[in-house]
């Protein structure tokens, strides 16, 4: 018995020697300069990156990944994205169709599903932006954080705050406010604090206001009011928001980000670059609005919304905008993941004439700033968590190799590749 609990004791004293890793890699691409290193060494250990360079030693006990012919760059981000939502298409769906017949649990499990599908892609950090039922996608944030699923770092974002409604219309008043399973009612400054901090408890780390969605919109000291109060716990605010007097006032009251914008003026984002606030401009391939039409209400036909998208994408990049890359991808495609729908939008970027190092910093440093993760995330840099990816050819060429992703590390694990554990 004596020395049992001594082996015990004596397992538990011992850190086990830590793995290091070393990636040689053909290039790395560091999208915030738009630059290229050739044949570099990065040694991973304990999840972080410890070592890069031309010159680094790879340890004896290392063990070597080779990624020789392929380029290296920091895992990609997504910071719009509905992991727990699909919508139903076809017919006139109204827009409640989507989620009143799902509980919570069934949510949660797609969006499990869904995390581990857009991480095997490359998207090695997700911002969730409400549509979870009750509270789903932090549920899913937790058991990957447990370790009992594999997924992308998760930034979630609770339930979408907007005033009386949600994104519902005229739906009879005997019917109910059966929206609050997917929305919080907030209409005036205090309720909307108390939303904030509601979604502050049960998990969020970013907050999401729906503006634009009725023939009412929040005014400017409501929205001062959610900025306070989100900026006081440290968490950014995002509004949904195509134009109008609405963008003004959330431009005004200093939010993080606009979602969509697709109306805004050449003045608007001009406000927008002064104002320091970034554009996560989710810039729907025609492709995708002639599917999901005007999902049941919400967007204008496609026919009008395609040409603005790459119309506003052009003059904001032109402006200075930060852009920040969202997919705000909700529907499915036989045949194709949730990803391969997320990578159709690089065709938008392209079609507006997006400088590729442009783009590739859109899917990376500049949403990890919004979100807040930069200090962890979004670069290939000492001391930053190992969450790369890698392909075959390179995407300062030609963007739509970005589909050809056939390594991922998450947090110093290989999730996709050689050595994968
Ligand atoms: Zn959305």
């Amino acid at each position: 018995m004596k020395i049992l609990i001594a082996a015990f004791c004596l397992a538990f004293a011992i850190p086990a020697a830590a793995t290091t890793l070393a990636i040689r890699a053909g290039a790395v691409i560091d999208p915030e300069h738009g630059s290229v290193a050739r044949n570099q060494v990065v040694l991973v250990e304990d999840g972080r990156i410890k070592a890069m360079g031309a010159d680094v030693a790879i340890p004896a006990n290392a063990k070597v990944i080779d990624l020789s012919h392929e380029w290296l760059m920091p895992g990609l981000m997504d910071a719009h994205t509905h992991l727990t939502l699909t919508e139903v298409m076809g017919g006139d769906a109204p827009f409640e169709s989507f989620y009143i017949k799902e509980s919570t649990a069934y949510r949660a499990l797609r969006g499990l599903h869904n995390a581990g599908t857009v991480l095997a892609a490359g998207f090695t950090t997700i911002r969730d932006v409400g549509n979870e039922g009750a509270y789903a996608i932090e549920d899913v944030k937790r058991a990957i954080d447990a370790g009992m699923f594999t997924g992308p770092t998760i930034v979630a974002s609770g339930k979408i705050i907007a005033p009386f409604g949600g994104q519902s219309h005229s739906i009879p008043p005997e019917q109910g406010r059966f929206w609050d399973y997917e929305y919080i009612d907030a209409d005036g400054p205090a309720e909307i604090r108390k939303a904030v901090r509601q979604n502050l408890y049960y998990g969020a780390r970013s907050i999401k206001l729906v503006l634009d969605n009725n023939p009412y919109h929040y005014s400017l000291e409501e929205l001062r009011a959610a900025v306070e109060e989100a900026h006081a716990a440290g968490v950014p605010v995002s509004v949904h928001v195509y134009g109008g007097a609405a963008a003004d006032n959330a431009i005004e009251a200093g939010v993080d980000s606009i979602e969509h914008g697709f109306f805004l003026t050449d003045a608007q984002l001009q406000r927008l670059k002064d104002k320091n606030i970034f554009l996560t401009s989710t810039d729907y391939p025609r492709s995708h609005l002639d599917v999901i039409g005007t999902s049941g209400g919400i967007f204008p036909p496609p026919e009008v919304l395609a040409p603005a998208i790459i119309d506003r994408l052009r003059r904001a990049h032109k402006i200075g905008v930060r852009l920040v890359f969202g997919s705000d991808t909700v529907h499915e495609v036989a045949g194709r993941t949730r990803a391969d729908l997320m990578f159709d939008y690089l065709q938008v970027w392209r079609e507006a004439g997006i400088p590729a190092a442009d783009t590739l910093r859109a899917f990376t440093i500049e949403p990890a700033r919004l979100l807040r993760v930069d200090g962890e995330r979004g670069r290939i840099a000492v001391g930053l968590a190992a969450d790369l990816v890698a392909m075959p050819a390179d995407p300062l060429t030609d963007t739509e190799n970005l589909r050809r992703i056939d390594f991922v590390m998450k947090d110093g694990r290989v999730i996709r590749g050689p050595a994968r554990q």
